[in-house]
Parts: C-alpha cells; structure tokens; sequence
C-alpha cells in the first residue's frame, strides 16, 4: 500500500510520501532511544505542562486537523472536530491524574513485616520506546489515547500510522515538537507495513500496541511474543446490541443508528447485530431501518452529511462482498445494499439493515467494517446471550433493558470488554478500554492503560 493521501469522497490521489529508508529510521530510533534516557527522569508535574501545551494546541489547530482527517479517512467533518475536542479533553485528563494512578502502592504493614522488610512498596516506572501500530479510523484519537498515558508514564513514542493518513501523522508529530516535548520523545515513521518486524526487533523497542485487524494484529505479537516483548491489542469487534421488552424503543432505536453509521460505519466498538426480543422486533425493525434509510449520504466535507464514504476502496469491495454473501444466503435487505446512485465518484455505500442474518453467513462471523446492520429475532434472554457470544469477537455490547434481573444476567455472561446498558458504547479517558476474545488483549485508558506500557517494580527495604 503506497503511502499517500487519496480522498476518499473522490478517489484522487492528492499527495504521495517516499517512506523512509534505513538509515533515517536508525536515526529516529536512536533519538527515540536517547530521549527516553532523558525524559524518563522528568517529573509528573514537567510532563504534565508538555501534554496540557499539546492539548491547547491542538485546541487550537481543530478546524485545520478536522479538514485534514476528512480529506484523508472520508469522516464528516463535524466528527473530525469532536474527535480532535475529545483527544485534548483525554490528554488533559491524564496531564491531571497520572500521577496519582502511578502513585507508590504500599502493601499492607502485616505482609511487608512477613516478607522480613522493614518497608517496602510497588513503583510504577517506564518500559522505555514504545511502537504504536495505528489504523486510520480514528487518525488522531486512536494515537492520543496511546501517547498521552505513555508519555506521562515516562516513556517515548514511536508512531507507524496506517499508510492512508500521513498528513494527519505527521501533523501529530509536529503537534508533540511545537508542545516543546524534547526532541525524540515523539516521532512520526513513515514506512510500510513490511518495514514494521525489523523496528520491533530493534533492541531499543521495549514494547508494542496495535490497534487495527485480526492479521496485523497476529502478525506483530508474533514477532513480539519471539521477541519477548509486551504488547497491547485492539483489534476488530462485532459488538452486539441487545434490545429487550423493556426497552424504550424510540430511543433505543435512535441510538441504534448513532452505534452502526458514527464514522461511517467504521469503528471498532460500533454495534454491528442487532439482537432483538420477539415482542418487540417488528416495532424496532420499523424504526429503525426507517431511520437508517432517511440518513443523509454524501459530502463528508458537508455539515448536512450524515455518511461519508468509505476510507478505501478495498474497504467497501470487502464490505459489498459480506452483504452480498449473506444476501446470496437467504438474508433480506431492509434498505440499502447497493452503492447510492447520485454519488457514481469516491467509496460511498448506502446505509443497510440485513434481516434474517444466520450462522452460515460470513457477515455472522466477521466485522462489517461500514454502515450495514445485521437483524436477529430472539425469543428470551438465554438465547440474546447466545447469539451475543456467537462471536469470534468480544470487544464491548450494548443492553437495551430496564429489567435488573436481565441486567444482572448480561453483566455475569456476555463475553465482552464491556456492558453499556440503555446506551450506546464509547470510549472515556476515566474508563478501561479493550476486548477479550479475537478483539484483542490489555486495556487502554484509564489506570489499566497507562499501567500496561509501566514495569511494576517491587522495591523493598530490609
Ligand atoms: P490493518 O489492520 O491492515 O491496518 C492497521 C494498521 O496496521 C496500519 O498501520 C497498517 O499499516 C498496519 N499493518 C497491517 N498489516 C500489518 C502487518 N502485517 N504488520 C505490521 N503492521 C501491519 O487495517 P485495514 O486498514 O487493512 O482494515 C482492514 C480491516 O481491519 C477492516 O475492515 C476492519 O475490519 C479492521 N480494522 C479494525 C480497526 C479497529 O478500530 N478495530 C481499525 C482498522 C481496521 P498499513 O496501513 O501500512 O498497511
């Protein structure tokens, strides 16, 4: 994949970028290497002036780092503006709490004096360079909510964003050195994919995080795991959508669209099947495709625009061979199911909803990486939790009841990351972030995310 700027909504390429060759990608590693020496000796409160600067720059930069993630992923511009409100807020948030996460953890006096200490203590210290392995759904939130725990924890950054959004990734590196961080604590590589095993091998890589596919995802704890090195992985979901009897419907079924068609489509914890109880399934179905179908298709540069296109072209080939696989299986399309005739340039697809969706559809199994919904009839709690949990992933789930006794059922069996009950999941700087199952391993945000790039030092005194 050549790295470049193509605009989705057009498909002209706007910018191409030669990656970097060896030699610089050494120097970038040793200055990676040799900031963290430095950098690592800093205090909460110098670190915390750094991230709170970038945050106000980027403040600052908004509109113009909007219209850049626009032109290179395809998101209405609107979204791009709360993505970039969001990251400062998220990096603010750590510039205030890290220290007090970080904080000593003292044992209790009984078990130190067992252990024969006279005292004794968990400290929190850096690993060292940390390589993100980034996607281009959330250019700039998916980045911020690695570094900015990891460069308040003490460590340095190195960023390998996908190749489809240099400008945004170079922007982020610029954003870091304007803050004043020193030089090497944050750096952009521009290099492919193919290019990724050699920097995870370096010596001078303590550790790595990749948020993106299953494959890429195999790919780096492969080498990782022979390396022995930690790494944190957020990879696709599917997430599940629960709406029960007691459910209030309107809402439920307007938040249903927010859930699949934000970022069109294309985020990792959207909803994605639609598990709905049988009282209540025609009703919901009604509602809900009905608003899916009224969504405004086009411009993501529009503020009227509700759906941009997709981010590539491969990535709505992939998706119209999920929908056509299904349908060719029997599924019923509600609405949807084609590419919107008025948009003939750029990767648009229209929004769909997917009925009758059964196990022997690929779309069942895998991520439906854009605005197509799959709808499932479910006749009581049991079997929601069991077409839930039919799932090769288990990133977050969202629980449309007011019963507690359900509640408390779906809290205790759905295989998930999260339950978000009568809502919609997203993701809070204050709350841990992740999956189990094929959506990955660790957590990012909150106490659980800066912890995972730290070395849990014991340090006792006799
Ligand atoms: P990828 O997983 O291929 O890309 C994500 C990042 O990983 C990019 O920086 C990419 O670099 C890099 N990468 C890819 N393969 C490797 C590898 N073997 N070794 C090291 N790094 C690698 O996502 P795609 O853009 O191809 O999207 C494909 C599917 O992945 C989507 O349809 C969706 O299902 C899922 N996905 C999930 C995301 C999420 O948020 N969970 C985000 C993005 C995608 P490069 O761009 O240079 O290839």
């Amino acid at each position: 994949m050549p790295i470049a700027t193509v605009n989705p909504a057009t498909g002209e390429t706007l910018e191409t970028f030669d990656p970097l060759g060896p030699e610089e990608t050494e120097r970038r590693l040793a200055a990676a290497h040799a900031a963290f020496r430095r950098y690592r000796a800093t205090d909460f409160a110098e670190r915390a002036l750094l991230l709170d600067r970038a945050a106000d720059l980027l403040d600052e930069d908004r509109d113009a780092v909007a219209r850049t993630m626009t032109t290179e992923m395809g998101k209405p511009l609107a979204a791009a503006r709360a993505e970039a409100a969001k990251c400062a807020k998220a990096m603010r948030w750590y510039a205030a709490h890290a220290e007090a996460l970080l904080a000593d953890e003292r044992p209790p006096q009984a078990d130190v004096k067992d252990s024969g200490a006279e005292h004794a203590r968990v400290h929190y210290r850096p690993l060292g360079v940390v390589l993100a392995v980034m996607p281009w759904n959330f250019p700039l939130w998916q980045v911020i909510r690695f570094a900015a725990p990891a460069l308040m924890a003490g460590n340095t950054g190195l960023l390998k964003h996908a190749s489809n959004v240099p400008q945004t990734a170079l922007y982020l590196e610029d954003l870091f050195r304007r803050a004043g961080y020193p030089e090497g604590c944050f750096q952009t590589l521009l290099i492919g994919s193919g290019a990724v095993e050699a920097v995870l091998r370096d010596r001078r890589v303590a550790a790595a995080t990749l948020t993106g596919s299953e494959p890429a995802g195999r790919s780096v704890a492969a080498v990782a795991g022979d390396e022995i090195k930690k790494t944190v992985l957020e990879l696709g979901g599917s997430d599940p959508y629960v709406v029960m009897p007691s459910a209030d419907l309107e809402r439920a079924a307007r938040t249903a669209v927010t859930a699949r068609v934000q970022n069109n489509g294309q985020s990792c914890i959207a909803a994605k099947r639609f598990i709905v109880h049988t009282d209540v399934y025609d009703a919901f179905t009604a509602r809900f495709t009905e608003l899916m179908a009224a969504l405004t298709v086009g411009d993501p540069m529009a503020e009227s625009t509700d759906v941009g296109p997709l981010a590539t072209e491969q990535g709505r080939a992939d998706l119209e061979a999920l929908v056509d696989d299904a349908l060719r299986h029997g599924a019923v399309a509600l609405c949807g199911a084609k590419r919107p005739e008025a948009l003939p340039r750029g990767w648009y697809y229209e929004p769909t909803v997917l009925a009758g969706v059964t196990p022997q559809m690929r779309i069942h199994h895998e991520e439906a990486f854009g605005p197509v919904a799959s709808l499932y009839r479910v006749q009581d709690v049991d079997e929601a939790l069991d077409v839930a949990n039919d799932s090769p992933f288990g990133l977050s789930s969202n629980v449309w009841t007011r019963d507690e006794e359900e509640q408390r059922r779906f809290v205790q069996d759905m295989e998930a990351g999260g339950v978000f009950f009568n809502g919609m999941t997203a993701s809070h700087p204050a709350f841990p972030f992740g999956g189990v199952k094929r959506s990955g391993y660790g957590r990012e945000l909150s106490g659980h995310g800066i912890r995972e790039f730290c070395n849990v030092t014991t340090v006792w005194h006799g």
